[in-house]
């Protein structure tokens, strides 16, 4: 029999085609079966790996980003850990502007890829300070600095559109009732969204959103790392959304909790919260097919926060 080399030539190429997996206990009887999207099997742990690329491609071919040169991002951690990947295997230095809040796992991560962190106090997105802003600043401030623009760049939801929605409609034989995901930078709702509305339009896109994020509102403070905003970012097209549902820290973690002893499936708070709010979509829905809840990262980034050993 010959055999056929199968070797990649980066890590890069690892990222995407996730697996969908039926949740066997979690779903309760009356309801669509669901079936999550586990992004945290990508190389860099989350879903963020597939935007990672296509951003430095894109400031690239604009001519923003040049060989040797630094990029620079505000990101809650999972954008920095992919992008930190990216840029190892692209020769670049990175240094990322992260939120106070963000959980010390992540950030050990980013050093651990050799990037620059910077920890930042969390203040409103309209403020100087805000770590947004502090971005721009400082990729302008150096020489061959690039800010990315993870909330800005359209480079990120078009990455949606051009993996992740397909894989859920191959892999579910186009017969999805609705899709739940997150929204921080609003990039994987919308890019997903944007596909399945296209392939058919009666498939509905439901918004998860921690209670304090502006999606829902109102603007109030919460734990829950990743997703939710105090604004509404410029790669978020809410016209894809049929509804948007809140969820509570307290909810979305306990379900995270569950998701890892009931179904074996370690996964963040984002995704708990995302789950949440698909199990009530799976037993409210009226359309036959999948409920597919995208879950974004893996709880290995938050063992000192959700999972603590006695929570
Ligand atoms: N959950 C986690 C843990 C994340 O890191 C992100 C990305 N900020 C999201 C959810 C939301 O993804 P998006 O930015 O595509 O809306």
């Amino acid at each position: 029999m010959e055999m056929r080399e199968r070797v990649l030539s980066s890590v890069l190429e690892a990222v995407g085609d996730t697996p969908l997996i039926r949740l066997a206990r979690i779903v309760g009887e009356h309801a669509n079966p669901v079936a999550v999207k586990l992004e945290s099997v990508n190389p860099g742990g989350s879903i963020k790996d597939r935007i990672a690329v296509a951003l430095l491609d894109a400031a690239e071919a604009e001519g923003r980003l040049h060989p040797g040169g630094t990029i620079v991002e505000a990101t809650a951690g999972n954008t920095g850990i992919a992008l930190a990947m990216a840029a190892a295997v692209r020769g670049y230095h990175a240094i990322f502007v992260v939120p106070e809040k963000m959980s010390p796992d992540k950030i050990a991560i980013l050093r651990a890829y050799g990037a620059d962190v910077k920890v930042v106090p969390e203040v409103p997105r309209d403020d100087p300070d805000n770590y947004q802003e502090q971005a721009v600043r400082i990729a302008a401030a150096i020489p061959g600095g690039c800010y990315v623009g993870q909330f800005v760049h359209r480079a990120n939801p078009d990455a949606h559109y051009a993996t992740t929605g397909p894989e859920i409609w191959a892999g579910t034989a186009g017969r999805v009732a609705a899709v739940v995901a997150g929204a921080g930078t609003g990039g994987t709702l919308s890019g997903i969204g944007r596909y399945l509305k296209r392939q058919d339009p009666a498939v509905e896109v439901v918004g998860a959103d921690p209670i304090g994020s502006i999606f829902t509102g109102p603007v109030a403070p919460f734990k829950i790392e990743g997703m939710g905003e105090d604004y509404y970012p410029e790669t978020l097209d809410p016209s894809v959304v049929d509804r948007w549902l809140a969820v509570s820290d307290e909810d979305a973690f306990a379900m995270a909790r569950r998701l890892a002893r009931e179904e074996g499936i370690l996964a963040g708070g984002s995704s708990g919260a995302i789950l949440h709010v698909a199990l009530r979509v799976a037993r409210e829905t009226r359309r036959p097919g999948w409920v597919v809840a995208v879950l974004p990262d893996t709880g290995r980034n938050y063992l000192s926060g959700i999972f603590r050993i006695g929570s």
